[in-house]
């Protein structure tokens, strides 16, 4: 498989039991979708509200746009472009990701990701999901309940019609 950036030949890597890809140019490292978890050492771990609050203030989610200009590349396997990704929502590694077969790290990134993982950033994606979550349905309910409400208005002033008219 070649480096979806300089475009040579790379190399085997074992990383925590899981069969990763290094270029021999750049460093970079490919992880297959299917070795993530492995690769990465994704095991379900229990983190406090606490330690995952600190997480948030150490790593924010990139503001604004960068001025460098983004280049996009090939994804080893289908040869589709890839995405430009904030890896985990909010570690702020931006990492190459076709999403059916895996993500390129540049030299570097994958060793701050497995860092990011240790502190919980798995736990805090899924928090940052439900919240999200939470908030849709809460602004549903809310819409739901100005829309009774309108009705009830609208039955309250018929029924004051009605009553005018003797009904
Ligand atoms: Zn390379
Ligand atoms: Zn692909």
């Amino acid at each position: 498989m070649k480096c979806p950036k300089c475009d040579v030949e790379m190399k085997t890597l074992e990383l925590n039991g899981a069969e990763t890809y290094e270029c021999r140019e750049c460093e970079g490292i490919w992880v297959d979708n299917v070795d993530e978890k492995k690769a990465l050492e994704m095991t379900p771990e229990i983190f406090s509200v606490d330690e995952l609050r600190n997480l948030r203030k150490v790593y924010r989610p990139l503001e604004g746009s960068q001025n460098e200009e983004v280049k996009y590349f090939k994804c080893p396997r289908c040869s589709d472009l890839m995405w430009r990704k904030n890896y985990m929502g909010h570690s702020g590694i931006i990492v190459d990701k076709c999403k059916m077969h895996g993500t390129f790290f540049d030299k570097g990134e994958l060793e701050k990701a497995a860092e990011f993982i240790s502190k919980g950033g798995v736990e805090y994606q899924k928090l940052k999901i439900a919240e999200q979550g939470i908030a849709e349905t809460q602004s549903k309910l809310v819409r739901e309940v100005n829309r009774v409400e309108r009705q009830m208005y609208r039955l309250h002033w018929l029924g004051r019609f009605l009553s005018m008219l003797g009904l």
